[in-house]
């Protein structure tokens, strides 16, 4: 069974494709920069025997479509892919970032899905439309081959009322559908899922803290194997700092600014999604630039990482608060899987709490899974990679089944 998986950005697109027979990766990439004057495409093939095991492309890619139709190609190219035609692909699983409270579960493509979908885009409006173009073209090209959507939100729709309502007028709840939807979810549930095995748990036995932390960051309190809360929100820019977003902040800040310096929605919307978190700070938003310069003295290099670690702390411990007796932290993602240092300070001063991080288990970059609380931590503390694209391929499958 190969699974093709598709996972669009606003201006990027990454795909895999999986042999889910035995578990493998047969090809891995991702186009950048779709929409500007030059992207880059690059793939890496395995096995490479008769093959080019790396593919670079540097060539305009003026819209996800394109984009598509090169992958495609490339893909199913004699040199350059890893199968004969696309009629080898058994199936494709689509990344959804916005499913609403229409979409709950992993459901087969059809025309009702993809309405629903487009419905839903005025929620996300920078990755749903992006999503449904992958989609859309997918259709076109395999057609008959079975789509199915795997969305964002879904892990988190077992939050209950009280922690994905936003307390302002009902009626803005039942005409908008504002409220807290969550992002990241495939990936919080993966690694929510590794995390009881690891603990020799059964999945719906555990309570964890899951620490989504890479460019985009989100957190999700997990009881009982469901995500009871997760930091982000309506949008991916509530919750924790993050790279170039603020996450939380006081909303009175946006009428403030508007006033103040005659800034219109648009301005307002580019601030805090492209020039706060780390970035609004220092300047930077990649954490090794970021500790490199803090370690050179740079004050506001060392001040993001500050907040950065503080915002994370106080995360940790409203949902401490709510998850019931903890069984693990979950770092994952980019800064999650391979910032000691940041593991390591979210975790300082967390003893009393019953957490407790070894600093020689904790050290380096974690490639895989591995636990790196101190002999004794009531909480464990577990690094796990995150494979959101592997994830998307399990749950094609099971809709399939
Ligand atoms: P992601 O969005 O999960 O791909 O994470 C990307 C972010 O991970 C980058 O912007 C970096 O801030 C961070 N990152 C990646 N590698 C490292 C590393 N070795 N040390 C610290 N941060 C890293």
């Amino acid at each position: 069974m190969k699974i093709f998986v598709i996972n669009s950005g606003s201006s990027s697109l990454k795909y895999q494709l999986l042999d889910m027979e035995n578990g493998s990766v047969m090809a891995t990439g991702l186009v950048e920069r779709i929409g500007e004057t030059v992207g880059k495409l690059s793939q890496k093939n395995w096995p490479g025997e008769s093959r080019q095991a790396e593919v670079e492309r540097e060539m305009p890619f003026p819209d996800h479509r394109a984009a598509m139709h090169t992958v495609v190609d490339l893909v199913t190219g004699t040199d350059t892919g890893v199968i004969a035609s696309a009629a080898e692909i058994d199936a494709i699983g689509h990344r959804v970032v916005q499913g609403g409270e229409t979409l709950f579960k992993s459901t087969l493509i059809d025309d009702d899905v993809v309405a629903k979908i487009r419905d839903n885009c005025h929620l996300s409006p920078l990755h749903n439309p992006a999503n449904l173009v992958g989609i859309e073209v997918a259709r076109e090209l395999f057609s008959g081959v079975p789509q199915v959507a795997v969305f964002d939100t879904e892990f988190h729709q077992t939050m209950p009322a009280e922690a994905f309502m936003y307390p302002i007028p009902y009626e803005l709840y039942e005409e908008l559908r504002i409220r807290r939807y969550g992002f990241h979810g495939t990936s919080h549930r993966y690694v929510a899922q590794q995390a009881a095995a690891m603990l020799g748990k059964a999945a719906d036995e555990v309570n964890l803290v899951t620490l989504h932390l890479g460019n985009g960051c989100s957190m999700a309190a997990v009881r009982k194997g469901k995500c009871i809360d997760t930091s982000m929100g309506l949008t991916p820019l509530a919750g924790v700092m993050m790279g170039t977003r603020s996450g939380d902040i006081d909303p009175a800040i946006i009428p403030f600014l508007m006033k103040e310096k005659g800034l219109d929605m648009g301005q307002i919307d580019d601030i805090l999604n492209k020039k706060s978190g780390l970035k609004g700070i220092c300047g930077m938003n990649d954490m090794r630039d970021i500790h490199a310069a803090a370690h050179d003295g740079d004050t506001k290099a060392a001040l993001a990482v500050d907040m950065f670690v503080y915002s994370i702390k106080k995360y940790i411990g409203a949902y401490y608060a709510v998850t019931g007796p903890l069984d693990a932290l979950v770092f994952t993602a980019g800064i999650g899987e391979n910032d000691d240092e940041v593991r390591a300070r979210v975790c300082a001063g967390l003893e009393h709490l019953g957490i407790s991080i070894d600093p020689q288990r904790n050290a380096g970059r974690k490639k895989t899974a591995i636990a790196v609380q101190a002999d004794g931590s009531k909480v464990a503390i577990l690094v796990i990679p995150t494979n959101e694209e592997l994830a998307i391929a399990k749950a094609t499958l099971s809709v399939l089944k």
